[in-house]
């Protein structure tokens, strides 16, 4: 910390992308602090020289609906998505998701876009948001005003801790599809049920029309170096009805997202540890899905 010669308080994503390109690569970006600050305790970042808390961008806590698609505000909190009724009626994955997400405290301060830019392969916010297949804002300061640029989730993730945001950019949004008529489950399996990295975290969707599935995503947590989708696994249950998801059928799929993944081992569980839980968990899931 001690390496500290700014310390700004963008109010407008406006002034905060305009600083982001003055400081020309030498800055950090400070949402909730739940990550940042734990890993410069612990050693592993440093801060740069000018340090821009965004926190007080109130544009960019917002959670809104237009033309049916939902677009979160990347400093919204774990809390303020846990608590929305849009969130519940439209994208159940996510309020479940944050349900799971560490404990009040942490998710009172956690934002969304922390989660996404801190790219854990463990990260709980990513799952659901790849499963509904979200797109992420990222916005820079360019011939005097900002620019956005829309990319895939699926595409933003780029090893542990990295990923497509620039060093001149700001994610400001994720947004994805309203989907009323959609089914969506998240399971998380660590240690202990709260204030833990998910040893495997795994989040499906799928539209369900007349008993048939179909825009069928899966997405996977802690089996990689990003998060990520399971597409093998997808395409054998994509148009199968409820009748075809027997206990036959759901043994295959199991043993075919056990093949689809090379997870590492680690201290936290080995591969083939890692893979029998992803299984299991899908199989709950697809139960679920049958009842
Ligand atoms: C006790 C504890 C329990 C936790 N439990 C969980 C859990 O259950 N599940 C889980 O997924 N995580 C968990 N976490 C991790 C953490 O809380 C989340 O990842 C959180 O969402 C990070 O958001 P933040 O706003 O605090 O990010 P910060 O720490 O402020 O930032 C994280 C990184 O992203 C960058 N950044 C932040 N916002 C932006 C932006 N808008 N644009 C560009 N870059 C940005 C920062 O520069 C930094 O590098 C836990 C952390 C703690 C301390």
């Amino acid at each position: 910390m001690e390496n500290i010669e700014q310390y700004y308080t963008p109010s407008t994503l406006a002034e905060a992308v305009q600083l982001l390109a003055n400081c020309e690569g030498n800055a950090t970006l400070l949402a909730g602090g739940t990550d940042l600050m734990n890993q410069v305790n612990a050693g592993a970042k440093t801060i740069a020289t000018n340090f821009i808390n965004i926190k007080r961008i109130k544009e960019l806590s917002d959670i809104t609906i237009t033309d049916n698609k939902i677009r979160i505000g990347a400093l919204t909190s774990i809390t303020a998505i846990q608590q929305s009724e849009l969130i519940k009626e439209q994208a159940s994955i996510l309020s479940d998701t944050a349900d799971a997400f560490a404990s009040g405290q942490i998710r009172n301060s956690a934002t969304i876009g922390g989660n996404l830019c801190n790219a854990s392969p463990a990260g709980d916010g990513c799952i659901p948001l790849l499963a509904l297949d979200a797109v992420v804002g990222l916005s820079s300061f360019e011939n005097g005003e900002v620019k956005t640029r829309l990319l895939a989730l699926k595409d933003f993730f780029v090893g542990p801790g990295s990923t497509q945001c620039h060093t001149n950019e700001i994610l400001s949004f994720v947004e994805f599809d309203a989907k009323p008529e959609g089914i969506g489950f998240f399971e998380k399996f660590g240690t202990r049920p709260a204030l833990d990295i998910s040893i495997v975290s795994i989040g499906f969707h799928a539209s369900k029309n007349n008993k048939t599935l179909s825009n069928v995503r899966i997405a996977l947590g802690a089996v990689g170096p990003t998060p990520l989708r399971a597409y093998e696994t997808e395409k054998v249950i994509e148009n199968k009805t409820l009748n075809d998801l027997t206990p036959e059928f759901i043994t295959s799929v199991e043993e075919i997202i056990a093949q689809e993944i090379s997870p590492i081992s680690d201290v936290r569980g080995s591969d083939w540890y890692r893979k029998e839980m992803v299984s299991k968990l899908l199989k709950r899931i697809l139960n679920y899905v049958v009842r």
